[in-house]
């Protein structure tokens, strides 16, 4: 009998599992297979490796520093907008960490106390409510398992089976698909850029440096010629002179895009979400990361005084990610209406020139 079982070791799982592992006995199951022995469960998230300077708060509240080794070149100050549909563009000064993601995730697992116990290779199926609280069934190992709980949370990311079966359904966030390639590139560009046109997505592109690779993403609606509106991305890019010849690598995953707050969703009864299982991204950058931390301390930090009513305690705590996400909607328009953005682009202002 556990405490609590934690579904999912990405960001939020595992500084949920740091934060309360000492506390309670907790199982920490994800589907992915570290050893990379399983080649249907990636090790790596596919993903654009930036830590924006909310992800590098969050960091320091938790207080914790980046080990080194962790980072990849080169560390990035700029953010080199395209507007193809107005056909503009912009530089402006941002800060971000450029990292490489499995060894993030990795990283985060390996500072888990080892009192928690992790199962990787297992894959969440389903679960039933019992007298002392749940049962929860999965697959490790290509075994069927099962393991009992007072607590489930949810860390299981855009596509969260749990989210599913305890909301049925209702108010999950817009889902997009992201598609990511890898290009070898033997010059480093020194910025990250992002392709805003409308004709390819409602949503944005990106073009990140990583060490001597390029990455093409695009976040773009599911079940609208997705490959067609990539490929025409990477036309378009080519005509501005993007080189995309040496392919390496593919990947793809889902994002959320709360859109309305009611798609924010922190759980039911003795079940919690976090991270991008709660609908906890931004809508506007997709920067998800600050928030898979932020909602994990939270609940930590709800669990502190017992299991009795923490569920309550959290509700309150998320309020100010609830606010974040309206705050990020509001300011959507200025980024995703062509003209509004034509014209804060026009300005120039806050621009490098
Ligand atoms: C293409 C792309 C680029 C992005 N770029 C950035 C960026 O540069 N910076 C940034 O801050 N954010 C970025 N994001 C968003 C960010 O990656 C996510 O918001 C963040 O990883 C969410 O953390 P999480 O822990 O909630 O979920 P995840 O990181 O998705 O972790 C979920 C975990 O649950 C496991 N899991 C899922 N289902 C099951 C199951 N049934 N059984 C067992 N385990 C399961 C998965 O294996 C995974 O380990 C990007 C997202 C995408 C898709």
């Amino acid at each position: 009998m556990y405490d609590i079982v934690i579904v999912g070791a990405g960001p939020a799982g595992a500084t949920l599992a740091r934060l309360i592992g000492e506390k309670y006995k907790v199982l920490l199951i994800d589907k992915r297979d570290p050893e990379n022995k399983n080649p249907k469960n990636h090790t790596n998230k596919c993903c654009g490796g930036l830590l924006a300077p909310d992800a590098q708060k969050m960091i320091a509240k938790l207080g914790l520093g980046i080990p080194k080794d962790i980072l990849v070149n080169p560390q990035l100050f700029a953010v080199r907008t395209i507007d193809l549909t107005n056909k503009l563009e912009r530089l402006y000064q941002r800060f971000y960490y450029n990292m490489d993601r499995e060894k993030f995730d990795k990283w985060m697992v390996s500072i888990i106390p080892a009192s928690v116990d992790k199962k990787f290779n297992s894959f969440f199926k389903n679960f039933a409510q019992i007298p002392c609280g749940y049962e929860i069934r999965y697959v490790y190992n290509g075994e069927e398992r099962s393991a009992k709980t007072r607590v489930i949370v949810g860390a299981d990311g855009a596509l969260s089976r749990l989210r599913k079966s305890i909301s049925k359904g209702i108010n999950i966030p817009e889902q997009y698909i992201a598609i990511q390639e890898w290009f070898a590139c033997p010059y480093i560009i020194p910025y990250f850029t992002a392709i805003f046109d409308e004709e390819i997505s409602d949503f944005y592109s990106w073009i990140i440096p990583k060490e001597k690779y390029l990455l093409l993403g695009s976040a773009l609606s599911p079940r609208d010629n997705t490959w067609e509106k990539y490929n025409r991305l990477k036309t378009k890019l080519t005509e501005l002179g993007f080189n995309f010849e040496n392919k390496v690598r593919r990947e793809g995953a889902h994002i959320c895009r709360p859109k309305k707050l009611s798609q924010f969703y922190p759980g039911r009864d003795c079940i919690a979400l976090v991270g991008e299982a709660a609908g906890a991204i931004s809508p506007s950058s997709a920067e998800g990361i600050s928030y898979a931390l932020r909602s994990s301390l939270y609940l930590a930090e709800s669990l502190e005084e017992g299991i009795d009513g923490f569920l309550d305690r959290y509700k309150q705590k998320v309020k100010d990610i609830k606010l974040n996400l309206l705050i990020k909607n509001l300011k959507s328009p200025a980024m995703y209406n062509p003209f509004l953005r034509n014209l804060a682009m026009k300005s120039g202002l806050q621009s490098i020139k």
